[in-house]
């Protein structure tokens, strides 16, 4: 008989995810183990934990979830996970911090059904956030030509600079949208504009939208006000004028699909790294119905 599948959950905020581990738990994982507070430092003794316990052909049963809310710190434990295998002794592993990775992979999905991306230029409002960079990142390796837009031109041009570094066969565009001007701006000649502000804050209102030529509007934001006004949040393909408009909740339901998805994978091998462009990829063979 197989042994059960194992789940770690390392978390580094002061309570564990419950909706990390509520997910775990829909996707056929036998036991969750849940550390909470993690520090890097202490990850190495956790992986070793998990790789000197059961037989190298045994480790296909176990597996590591890195979440939290906070990405960068999720990041810094990805990788300290990486470093502390050992050859063959290993175990696959999901970053998914925040749902960065499942939510802009989903979004990219869900732009695709209705814009080639290879070619077609997007704006990423607030594209400075764990969600927008990931969505930048997946958009210019597919070849699309992004802008990536912030309050700030310096947060816009790391960003830009950091993503050059993929040779990707898109573009990247630093732009300033700080008021309305600079918004409407940054969506002329634009096909795909795709917000990944904070919650809670709007960045299109809708006059901008109407007076756009967008084929597709998508707003990751499920806290009103919303992000782009006039799309709502239950938005899943909504055709409003000639633009088809999803909201976070019309996203939300092929992230989650995917974030299932993605842990029952990590239990198919024990050598995988589930980082965005892996989920993403994950997404695109299942599909978004
Ligand atoms: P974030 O880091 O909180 O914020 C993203 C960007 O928003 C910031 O880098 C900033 O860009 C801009 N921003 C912050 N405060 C602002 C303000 N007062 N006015 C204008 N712009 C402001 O966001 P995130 O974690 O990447 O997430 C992006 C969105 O996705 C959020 O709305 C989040 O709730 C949503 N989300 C949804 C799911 C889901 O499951 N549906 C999962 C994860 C995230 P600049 O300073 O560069 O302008």
């Amino acid at each position: 008989m197989a042994s059960p599948k194992i789940l770690v959950q390392l978390d580094p905020d002061s309570q564990a995810s419950l909706f990390d581990a509520v997910v775990a738990v829909d996707s056929d994982v036998d036991h969750l183990l849940q550390y909470r507070q993690v520090e890097p430092a202490q990850v190495r003794d956790l992986v070793h934990g998990a790789i000197f316990t059961r037989g190298p052909k045994e480790l296909i049963h176990t597996a590591i979830f890195v979440g939290g809310s906070d990405v960068d710190r999720g990041e810094r434990l990805l990788e300290q996970v990486l470093d502390s295998f050992l050859g063959p002794l290993r175990v696959s592993v999901l970053l998914d911090a925040n749902g960065a990775n499942t939510t802009s992979a989903a979004a990219v999905l869900a732009a695709e059904q209705h814009v080639a991306l290879a070619g077609c230029t997007a704006t990423v409002l607030a594209a400075t956030g764990p969600v927008g960079q990931r969505v930048a990142r997946l958009l210019v390796q597919e070849g699309a030509n992004v802008r990536i837009a912030s309050r700030s031109v310096e947060r816009a041009t790391a960003v830009c600079d950091r993503l050059a570094q993929l040779e990707a066969p898109g573009s990247l565009t630093p732009v300033v949208t700080n008021d309305e001007r600079s918004t409407a701006a940054a969506l002329e000649g634009v096909q795909l504009c795709i917000a990944a502000g904070a919650a809670g804050i709007r960045l299109l209102p809708a006059a901008i939208l109407d007076a756009s030529n967008l084929n597709v509007a998508i707003d990751l934001n499920a806290v009103p006000p919303l992000g782009i006004e006039g799309v709502e949040v239950t938005d899943k393909a909504e055709v409003r004028g000639d633009c088809a408009c999803y909201g976070a909740v019309g996203i939300g339901g092929t992230k989650m699909k995917i974030h299932k998805a993605a842990i029952k994978k990590l239990f198919t091998a024990n050598d995988l790294v589930l980082d965005v462009d892996e989920v993403f990829a994950l997404g695109r063979e299942l599909g978004t119905n």
